[in-house]
């Protein structure tokens, strides 16, 4: 088999004397789509904060295309391809459209590449195109979306993770916003999706994993999944 884009064993983490984390393990296969789903307070943003070297585990492992990420500070997090849009898109909504972008490609390898970056992430958005001279202030909550995004891109990942991107979208955004994210798989990037709006993303996904008590609970294909009685009844209200 080959190397797992990501792959996560054992893992404990916590804030303080709180435990979130007991003993995860996970793996996400080169070029997918994967959901993770789970209540609030579950522990998926713990998940990728601490992937992303912001916390520490207090045991077991993380791989990154088989290098350990584990104990790495979180500028070394990016240089090695894991790069994340936090949830709340984080922009600075007093510069340019285009500024914000550029944020994304300070990294040493993505500062390289970046002119050729930045007309990807236009040809995914061509509004941000059209607009990047503007404050990021003037866009829609939607257009907002897509320049977090297009920021994380910008870092160049070979993993890139979504930390609740359709958050407060209308639904029609929901489902552009969703079709680009197709468009980011199908050009190789991994692409691991936190996502409360539970159906739209299994609908989506090439595999997805559930959070529960502290460890992955369910795991299977999208369809798998939708087809699941306790997945349904918990988080679909079905
Ligand atoms: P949501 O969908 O609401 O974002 P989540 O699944 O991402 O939830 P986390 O934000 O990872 O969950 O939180 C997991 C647990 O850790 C929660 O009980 C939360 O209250 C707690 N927690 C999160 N951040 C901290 C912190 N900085 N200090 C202490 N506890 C925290």
């Amino acid at each position: 088999m080959s190397t797992p884009a990501l792959d996560i064993k054992g893992l404990h983490v916590g804030y303080g004397d709180a435990r979130v984390l007991r003993d995860l393990s996970l793996s996400i296969g080169k070029g997918q789509l994967v959901a993770l789903i789970g209540a609030n307070g579950a522990g998926k943003t713990t998940l990728l904060r601490t992937i992303s070297g912001l916390l520490r585990p207090s045991s077991g492992s993380i791989a990154l295309y088989g290098k350990a990420l584990e104990g790495r500070a979180p500028h070394q997090v990016v240089e090695h391809g894991f790069v994340q849009s936090p949830e709340g898109k984080q922009l600075f909504l007093e510069m340019s459209i285009r500024e914000n972008l550029l944020v994304g490609a300070h990294g040493k390898r993505a500062r390289a590449m970046r002119e050729q970056t930045l007309k990807e992430v236009f040809e995914l958005f061509p509004i941000l195109e059209e607009r990047q001279h503007l404050d990021a202030s003037t866009l829609s909550g939607g257009q907002q979306q897509m320049v977090a995004v297009g920021r994380a891109l910008m870092a160049k990942p070979t993993l890139l993770a979504l930390d609740e991107p359709s958050l407060g979208l209308a639904p029609i955004m929901v489902d552009r916003l969703f079709e680009s994210i197709k468009k980011i798989r199908d050009l190789g990037v991994t692409v691991l999706v936190i996502e409360q709006n539970v159906f739209k993303v299994l609908q989506m996904a090439d595999y997805g994993y559930v959070l529960e008590n502290g460890g992955i609970s369910m795991q299977g294909t999208g369809d798998e999944l939708l087809g699941n009685e306790h997945l349904r009844a918990t988080y679909l209200g079905m």
